[in-house]
């Protein structure tokens, strides 16, 4: 999503977006103001209903509603102009192939008329009847000529809009996919890419899942505020991007959720690749901007499973899913397995 508001224009929905975050409990972070400024823009109608609706409980929006309320109506949004484009793109391209349909029709035509004006000629001929001939020839020429003119001029107007179209698809193919904070793939890009990787492989038989989850997140930014929360989820997003290599695929999947496709991968290499990431996210040190003070040690939780035969990815996701909950409830900054006597 780009905003074609201007400085002057989005000065005035700062200060009008102001007073109605004072009065909600979510802080002051870049998705609560994402919220609150398409809302006094007026450009998100089905976001203002819900954000109306919700309002009207005089309750002050918490934190998780906010990001609820970005998830559904900002980064979905973002996800149903891909398929609009696509859309779009698809009927300009029916209707380019209509357009040369009917041109067929008409040379098609044209040629006829070369057939019989050859025909006409080949028995006795007459002045009158070459006169017809050719008076046929000039008005059929006449027509293609039009004709020609005519579909150039479309086709060149159809290229300018597939042109157009298709810089837009990239851009919002990349926005749909990616995520704007930590520049890895989002959710729907990771689910995107391990389909794309399933489609050109044996499945994920022997493939490893490892989930990561950033503990005690919420005190973080309670104790440091969103801004610094955000410093650390670039920061282990960055872990992550290293950690993959080749046709490994790294993504933020949730709001502090992280995940690695390793293809291929035995039991004890994932646990390698875990336990390196969570080492190094234990020795990093993320500094508060203003006082340079490093806060205290952030540390992930990850959970693993290695892909059976036949399962899906959903399955997998489940079962990594269940490895990081006990990793969580034995204590966290610690890697676990799911059900290691079976893999
Ligand atoms: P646990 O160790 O059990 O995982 O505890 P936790 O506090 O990490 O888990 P919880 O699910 O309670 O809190 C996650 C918090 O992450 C809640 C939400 O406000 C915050 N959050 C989600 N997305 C973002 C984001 O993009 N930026 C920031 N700063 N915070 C986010
Ligand atoms: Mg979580
Ligand atoms: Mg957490």
């Amino acid at each position: 999503m780009r905003y074609l508001e201007s400085k002057e224009q989005s000065a005035e929905f700062l200060r009008l977006t102001l007073p109605l975050m004072v009065r909600q409990a979510a802080a002051y972070h870049p998705v609560s103001y994402t919220i609150w400024y398409e809302h006094v823009a007026g450009i998100n109608p089905p976001l203002s209903t819900a954000l109306t609706a919700r309002l009207a409980s005089n309750d002050p929006l918490t934190d998780d509603e906010a990001y609820r309320l970005y998830v559904r109506h900002v980064s979905e949004r973002d996800a149903a102009v891909l398929d609009n484009l696509q859309e779009r793109l698809q009927s300009l391209l029916d209707d380019t192939a209509q357009t040369f349909n009917s041109a067929g029709e008409d040379t098609g035509h044209f040629s006829r008329t070369l057939r019989e004006s050859r025909a006409d000629l080949s028995g006795e001929a007459t002045v009158v009847k070459i006169q017809q001939v050719i008076s046929r020839l000039l008005s059929e020429a006449l027509r293609m000529e039009t004709m020609t003119q005519v579909l150039a001029e479309k086709l060149e107007g159809r290229t300018q809009e597939v042109k157009a179209l298709t810089e837009q698809l990239q851009r919002a193919q990349t926005d749909a996919v990616v995520d704007p904070l930590c520049g890895i793939y989002n959710r729907r890009g990771f689910l995107r890419e391990a389909k794309a990787m399933l489609e050109s492989t044996s499945g994920l038989d022997g493939s490893a899942l490892v989930l990561a989850d950033v503990d005690h997140f919420k005190q973080i930014n309670d104790t440091y505020g969103h801004l610094l929360g955000d410093k650390v989820l670039r920061s282990v997003g960055e872990i992550f991007q290293e950690s993959a290599k080749g046709n490994e695929i790294a993504a933020r999947v949730g709001g502090e959720e992280f995940a690695l496709l390793l293809p291929q991968t035995k039991l004890e290499g994932a646990r390698a690749v875990a336990e390196r990431i969570r080492a190094a996210v234990a020795r990093g040190r993320i500094l508060r901007d203003g006082t340079k003070d490093a806060i205290g040690s952030i540390t992930v939780s990850l959970g693993i499973a290695i892909g059976a035969p036949g399962e899906t990815l959903d399955m997998l996701m489940f079962r990594a899913d269940r490895a990081l909950y006990a990793a969580k409830s034995a204590g966290r900054n610690r890697v676990c397995v799911e059900a290691p006597g079976l893999v």
